[in-house]
Formats: C-alpha cells, structure tokens, sequence
C-alpha cells in the first residue's frame, strides 16, 4: 500500500538517514522540505509533531494583533467625521465583538441584571463602550457608545454606560491600558464584596495572566470617586477588586481583558473550593519568580516594584495588596486561617475529654 509523506516524515528520514520508498505520495509541503524547504529546518519540523504539514514554510509562529491601532493625530472632529468614523467597517466589527463578549459574559453569569460594561480606545481621545441600562445578554452593535476621554458622549443612539468613568480613570493612568471589561461575577465578586483579594502562588496560569489583584476602596457606582479609586489602583494592576462592587480587568485588547476575568473567576471558584478542603498547597518563591519572567516576557503590567505586595514570602500573602494611595478600611485575610483552626481544635478537644471523664 502507497503511504502518504508529510514535511513531518521527510524531517524524520534525514535525521534517521532513511530512504523514500519509490512509490511514495508527497503532501506540497513534504515536496517542500524534500526540496531544502523554505526556512524549516529538519528537527524543527521533527518537534512539530502533527501540526507540521502545515506550518512547514513559516520562518515563526504568530498570534494575531487584536489590539485596536490608530494613527496617533489622527481622530475624527467635526460632527461628520465622528458619525463617519462610527458606522466605520473597523468600528462595526469592534462593535460586534463587544456585542459577542456581552453575550458570552452574560451566559457564565458574571452580569446580573444590567450589571457590567465594556469599554474599548479607538483613538488619542475617543473611545467606544457600552450603553447604561442594558442587559448584557441582549446587545446588539446599534446600541453601542462614542466618548471622549473625559466621558462626553460624541455618537450613539443609546446614553453611555456611567462606569465607563473607571475604565476612562485607568486609560488615562495607564498608556497600556486600551480595553476594559467590567464585570460582577459570583466568586471574584464575593472577595471583593469582602475586601478580599484570592491567594497567590497557588495557579501558575493565574500568575502570569493577572499576578496580584488589585483592592480599590469602595465609591458610589458611577461616581469620579470610585473612578479615581479604581484608576490609582489600576495603574499597577490589570485586575482590580472594587471593594463592595465588583470586578475591572484591562489589557491591549477587549478579548484579552475578556480573558484575564474568566482567569480571575475561575481562580476566585476555585480557591474557595480549596479552602473547604484544607487548601490550596502553596508553591515555592522559586516557582512563582520564574512565573513572574513569563509574564513579563508577555508584556503584561510589572509589579516588581508595590512594596505592599509579595510572593509566597509575604506575611500577608493571602491577604493580598490593598493599593497604597487608597487603602480600604478592612481587608482581613481570607479563606482558612491556622491560628483560628488550631484554636478550635483544641477547645473541641478540651470538650470531648471534659465529656469522657
Ligand atoms: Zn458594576
């Protein structure tokens, strides 16, 4: 029977020294390598398991730019040119990721009600977000919002969402900050209801893509005050607890900042599952530094430098960092505390001897 040779065969047999059978079927690509290949190389072709048929002729591997780019200088200004730009085939398509995220968010539960917003820069000083008043489950593009850094609005049927105050407060702090997603799910949001932020070294994914959580003081929902509480804290961290609220995740793009709150929740779920079981088991420092390099090679915000945060050897580490300039009134630690357990212990047991006499 004829076998079919993909790149991946012809990567093995130069490197076993082994001969094409003459009755072998080339695949285009295994015809390339035959050939010497565009760029690949034998054993990198080897390692690219089953995957290399198609990725044979690639100099690197990508991952598409979601982040919204434009031209510095360049934002619309006259009425015209603000409705122009909004009904814009690039705006369109933004608007009905939003719409997409809305409906993915509000399907996992984390908006209830109208609760929640998004919010996206699209220009030095306009950005596209949510209407107020709207279930998450059941936007469509028309109902999306145009502001200026300052939250006037400059287009849309709909009135914006008045949190977008918060997203504005850390895009105005933060240059890396493009995208935010507001949200209220369950476990994260029952930390932050409780001025708490989950444990660290615990979920290495959870190191890389959100690293310490943020804790910004609580301020009436829509107001500069909790904007500005929200925006010190979220200079230094792209995921911020808003304490008595809810949850704020940022990044370059919408989906990312998407992302970061399905990792928090799914951190926040989990932890407490492991507090009920006597957990979690904590990794070294050694482990979390090295955790630490990845998420900078990633680009994400570095917090080397917030003196009140630490790794496994903080005092406070399940405690969390309270963000200095606006530190909340209370933030006990959460979860299982030893002290209390060891103290509970030894009364249950005083009991049950006081019993058995
Ligand atoms: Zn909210």
């Amino acid at each position: 029977m004829k076998k079919v040779f993909t790149a991946k065969d012809i990567a093995e047999l130069k490197l076993s020294g082994g001969s094409l059978p003459p009755d072998a079927i080339l695949t285009p690509s295994a015809k390339e390598a035959l050939s010497g290949g565009p760029q690949k190389t034998a054993s990198a072709a080897a390692n690219a398991g089953g995957e290399s048929s198609s990725v044979v002729g690639r100099k690197e591997y990508t991952i598409p730019v979601k982040e919204y780019k434009w031209t510095p200088g360049g934002d619309p200004k006259t009425p015209q040119e603000l409705e122009k730009f909004f009904f814009s085939p690039k705006i369109q398509e933004l608007k009905k990721l939003i719409v997409d995220l809305g409906r993915r968010s509000y399907g996992k539960n984390y908006n209830d009600g109208n609760g929640g917003n998004f919010s996206v820069r699209v220009g030095d000083n306009i950005v596209l977000c949510t209407p107020t008043m709207i279930s998450k489950g059941s936007m469509s593009a028309d109902d999306m919002c145009l502001v200026d850094m300052d939250g006037n609005q400059l287009a849309g049927r709909r009135k914006r969402t008045s949190e977008v105050l918060a997203h504005l407060a850390i895009m105005k702090r933060q240059p890396m900050c493009k995208a935010c997603c507001h949200a209220h799910p369950p476990h994260a949001t029952a930390f932050a209801i409780s001025g708490k932020t989950p444990p660290r070294c615990v979920n290495p994914e959870t190191e890389i893509f959100i690293g310490q959580v943020g804790l910004a003081d609580y301020g009436t929902p829509g107001t500069q005050k909790m904007a500005d509480a929200v925006g010190e804290c979220g200079v230094d961290h792209d995921c911020v607890f808003m304490v008595n609220h809810g949850v704020m995740t940022w990044a370059a793009d919408i989906e990312t900042a998407f992302w970061k709150m399905e990792n928090v929740e799914a951190h926040c779920f989990t932890s407490m599952l492991a507090f009920q079981i006597g957990g979690p088991r904590k990794f070294s420092e050694k482990d979390a530094r090295e955790l630490v390099k990845i998420r900078d090679a990633m680009g994400m915000v570095n917090q080397e430098n917030l003196k009140e945060c630490g790794l496994c050897d903080s005092a406070d580490e399940v405690r969390g960092c309270v963000c200095a300039s606006k530190p909340p009134a209370q933030a006990p630690s959460a979860g299982y505390d030893c002290e209390a357990e060891k103290l509970v212990s030894k009364i249950t047991n005083m009991i049950i001897s006081e019993l058995n006499k």
